[in-house]
């Protein structure tokens, strides 16, 4: 693949993994397995049922008819919304108990930030009967209450991060900790597509999923596999990664990556990352990342939990500065604003994540005969209270 990960782990400038020398045996075990046991036929085969009878795969592509008429294109909806938990996060989830089951590990930890990773980490290992620790921080713990309810529902143990800000990162120090002293029976599931190689590639290909069955129903109903756009929105960039995955080569395919500005990209409250961001290492990687003059991690906002990150992934970084996708974003209120009006042409509830998506589409020039998939990353459920309280219903 042209655009894939080379052999020493990287996306021409971006990946590779830079971590602590006690982390290396870990990622090194991942390193020299993970293409052998995921390119496995019994591996391939469990991970395709599951997809199917516990995920609910495929997840339709749907012509979103009222939004093709109010933006003067064909646009086709990816509904992984539909997926068991409400959101692409599952495909992952699976992919990585799968291939935790077999290296042998007995037990599975994970940080969250929202706790939706953390829900489809608790959820797959409920599934197989592996032991769960999520670390959380412990403000996001009183943020997201109902998701630390489910993930003890499911059985997983939830650990506060109380130092730092008691937020993702100071959650992900606490979990790398944990691996660092775990090494032999546990498995980190990382949620995006972020973190040291080969995380970044492994959950591209678990994602890839999206996009695979997406040329397939393209061709259904248009006659082509290729469409003219291929839009998703970006936090560490897995659902976009997914939804890229098999277009990446096909060159006449636009790609456009939606990031949140939050209170706008120059408010100081934004996690535009490609747009206010340097080149440096976060979680274990070379990539763009929010940073003071000195280095320090930026803190990002967003109103949505999902895309609220201070970086993108590895690969991201590289299409973004090769410019083989389009990097743009969306506020805080040009997103809740899509969001209420995909309730109202095509009622469906959008997660806000996902919403940032769609409020790109205001902003895009097509022509009627173009076809344009955008991916509906998750289900609003989680966000009622957000949009409640903006909009006052
Ligand atoms: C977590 C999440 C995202 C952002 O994560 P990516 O890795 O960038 O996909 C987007 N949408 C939904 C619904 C999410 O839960």
């Amino acid at each position: 693949m042209k655009y894939g990960v080379n052999e020493q782990g990287y996306y021409g400038d971006f990946g590779g993994a830079y971590i602590p020398e006690m982390l290396y045996p870990n990622v090194e075990e991942l390193r020299q397995q993970y293409l052998t046991i995921i390119n496995d036929d019994s591996f391939k085969a469990e991970f395709n049922q599951l997809l199917k009878d516990y995920v609910g795969r495929p997840s339709p592509l749907y012509y979103a008819k009222r939004y093709s008429e109010k933006y003067g294109a064909n646009i086709f909806f990816k509904r992984e919304d539909l997926n068991h938990t409400g959101s692409h996060k599952i495909n992952n989830a699976i992919g990585q108990i799968l291939l935790a089951k077999r290296l042998n590990k007995k037990r599975i930890i994970a940080e969250t930030g929202a706790g939706q990773h953390g829900v489809a980490t608790a959820t797959v290992c409920a599934l197989m009967g592996i032991e769960c620790v999520v670390y959380m921080g412990e403000i996001d713990m009183a943020r997201q209450a109902p998701n630390v309810s489910r993930m003890k529902m499911l059985g997983a143990r939830v650990v506060p991060a109380v130092s730092g800000s008691k937020t993702l990162k100071d959650a992900t120090n606490e979990a790398l900790r944990d691996w660092i002293g775990n090494p032999v029976d546990t498995h980190y599931i990382i949620g995006s597509v972020v973190g040291p190689y080969p995380y970044p590639d492994m959950v591209a290909r678990f994602q890839s999923i999206i996009s695979l069955e997406t040329k397939k129903q393209l061709l259904e109903h248009t006659g082509k596999e290729l469409p003219e756009y291929v839009m998703a929105c970006v936090g560490g960039g897995s659902n976009a990664m997914g939804m890229f995955y098999h277009f990446l080569d096909d060159e006449s395919v636009k790609l456009v990556a939606v990031e949140a500005a939050g209170k706008g990209v120059e408010s100081g409250h934004s996690a535009a990352t490609t747009f206010l961001g340097k080149e440096g290492v976060l979680h274990g990687s070379r990539t763009i990342l929010m940073q003071t003059d000195d280095g320090q991690v930026v803190e990002p906002y967003s109103i949505s939990a999902g895309l609220d990150y201070p970086g993108i992934g590895p690969q991201h970084a590289h299409l973004f500065k090769i410019n083989r996708a389009q990097y743009v974003s969306v506020t805080d209120d040009e997103a809740l604003q899509a969001g209420l009006l995909c309730c109202q042409l095509e009622g469906i509830i959008p997660a806000i994540e996902t919403a940032h998506a769609l409020a790109q589409l205001e902003k895009m020039k097509f022509n009627p005969a173009d076809n344009v998939v955008v991916c509906i990353s998750g289900r609003g459920d989680k966000d009622l209270d957000t949009y409640i309280k903006y909009f006052g219903y």
